[in-house]
């Protein structure tokens, strides 16, 4: 059997739990190990589909079509094992199977309980991610929240467990903990309270990383040391990284966090090949000019929101040699304007993203953010919703059908140029077949790619003559549906555009610091180049 990390968190959420998680994923990874990553949730939703970005932030999506907590993009963006419905386990699932086997007779006459019913099939599920691929060696399970909150309880107990079962030397407990500054002064006591928290649990944890400005000073790490039971080595800082969250990983090696964390497992400390974190940062060192770039979307305030999207813009610039600084413009903002110029004039636009979304409000904003991007030659992306809005704008302003709209936003329009999808909600990886010469073909540099959806709604192809013969480019198809996967503003003829693309599938979700996703790439390399000339 694999072995086991329990990855939990105390004093108080957003401490980076995740990233730390990863972060220590990546490195595992880079001496050569075979990682799956895990995340627990204690919410009782049965998965992250129903919830609001602004509850929870994004939807991560994964190849299968779960939808997800963001922190499996975390895990994706750090780490390369593979991500599916199975890496991501939440209260509501572990309750739902339950019930259903309750229902089945399958406890036959037992009463049902937590402990040990419920805490079995979380074990169970664990097990499950790194049994279905023989070559895991480790697997770090994150449980959300934060120690000391009644929902994490059942997956704490359930940790506690497999480390009696399968020993210390098999399955280890990581606790992050905040040093919050207090005068000058590096403050002990929410740490000393927390992991006496995971004690109460049963749990001693083995490792703790605490989230401070700066490195621990030797005293602090002592004292926190002895207060906690925990040997002085295996007391670590994550630190405020100055830079991007992408320096975690080698801050976390010189401090040798990795080394440890194999000791205690028992694990060979085998060579470790950095050299994809440190290029990352180097390019960060390197980047020269900056880029300007909007997100025009509906869930502004919360970064969460859109965040596989700023990243993907982010891994963008990295391979371009450039700086991309996102300008946030909320899309309502644009409705009430009398001229979407007023709004997007001003800011210097090097570029214009249009995010992903749901319902009617803002789309109307989105929709003359892509009249304005098209009209004034700004490189152009949508994503999914934002390709709904680049086609609907080309509808109402170039077709002249001054009711053309989206089916989700008019169910009744004459000019339903986005349409109800057949099957409901298209989830997961699909194929798209790319044509040959277009924008899309020439960043992905293949004839057929995968990437992942999540909508209901998707181009009407009754429009789709129209939509060609007036100069639109449909640049790929889903080969199986015959569905439109991608649609171009035409780079040639009489009014050419720099670089507008609109998307059906997320390719943000795939991009990667290490490895930009193809189109972002493209895109900030078009915002560059318009900016240059
Ligand atoms: N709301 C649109 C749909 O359901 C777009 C979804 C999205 O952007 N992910 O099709």
């Amino acid at each position: 059997m694999s072995k086991l990390i329990f990855f939990s968190g105390g004093v108080c959420s957003s401490l980076g739990k995740g990233l730390a998680a990863s972060s220590l994923g990546a490195l595992l990874e880079s001496r050569g190990y075979h990682v799956r990553m895990i995340k627990c949730d204690p919410y009782i939703n049965v998965d992250a589909g129903m919830q609001s970005p602004y509850q929870h932030g994004e939807i991560y999506v994964t190849d299968d079509g779960a939808e997800t907590d963001l922190d499996l993009g975390n895990y994706a963006r750090f780490t390369s094992g593979p991500l599916s419905q199975a890496n991501s386990i939440t209260t509501g699932q572990v309750y739902n199977s339950v019930i259903s086997k309750e229902r089945e007779g399958h406890y036959q006459g037992r009463c049902v309980q937590v402990i040990p019913h419920i805490t079995d099939e979380i074990k169970a599920r664990i097990a499950a991610v790194a049994e279905e691929d023989p070559q895991t060696e480790i697997a770090i399970v994150e449980i959300g929240g934060t120690v000391g909150d009644i929902e994490s309880i059942p997956f704490l107990e359930a940790a506690r467990q497999l480390i009696h079962e399968s020993g210390r030397s098999n399955v280890i407990s990581v606790h992050l903990t905040l040093i919050p500054e207090v005068g000058g002064e590096h403050k002990t006591k929410p740490t000393q309270h927390s992991v006496k928290a995971m004690q109460e649990m049963g749990i001693q944890p083995d490792i703790l990383i605490c989230r401070a400005p700066m490195l621990l000073d030797v005293p602090t790490r002592e004292k926190i040391s002895l207060f906690t039971n925990i040997e002085y080595e295996a007391v670590f800082t994550s630190v405020d990284v100055e830079t991007t969250i992408y320096e975690l990983p080698l801050t976390f090696y010189e401090q040798k966090l990795d080394l440890v964390v194999l000791k205690k497992l028992g694990l060979e400390p085998r060579s470790a090949d950095i050299k994809p974190w440190v290029s990352v940062m180097d390019r960060v060192a390197a980047q020269k000019e900056k880029l300007r770039i909007a997100v025009v979307g509906k869930y502004m305030e919360l970064h969460d929101a859109y965040k596989s999207v700023y990243e993907a813009l982010f891994h963008g610039g990295l391979e371009n040699g450039t700086e991309v600084e996102l300008v946030k413009i909320d899309a309502a903002q644009l409705e009430e304007a009398e001229f979407a110029d007023a709004i997007m004039g001003p800011h210097g636009l090097d570029g214009v993203v249009i995010p992903g979304g749901f319902g009617q409000r803002g789309s109307r904003g989105m929709i003359l953010a892509a009249q304005w991007a098209r009209e004034k030659k700004v490189p152009f992306l949508g994503i999914c919703l934002g390709m709904h809005a680049m086609v609907i704008e080309w509808g109402r302003n170039v077709l002249g059908w001054t009711d053309a709209d989206s089916m989700e936003f008019s169910p009744e329009g004459p000019h339903p140029v986005i349409e109800a999808a057949r099957e409901g909600m298209r989830l997961g990886t699909y194929e798209a077949a790319l044509k040959e010469g277009t924008r899309l073909a020439r960043a992905y540099g293949e004839g057929t790619i995968k990437e992942r959806h999540r909508h209901r709604y998707e181009f009407a192809n009754r429009y789709r003559d129209q939509m060609a013969a007036s100069g639109l480019v449909i640049s790929a198809l889903e080969p199986d549906l015959d569905l439109v996967e991608s649609v171009e503003w035409p780079s040639q003829g009489e009014d050419p555009h720099p670089w507008g693309l609109g998307v059906q599938f997320h390719a943000e979700f795939k991009s990667r610091p290490t490895a930009a996703s193809p189109l972002f790439r493209d895109f900030v390399a078009a915002a560059r180049d318009t900016k240059a000339r």
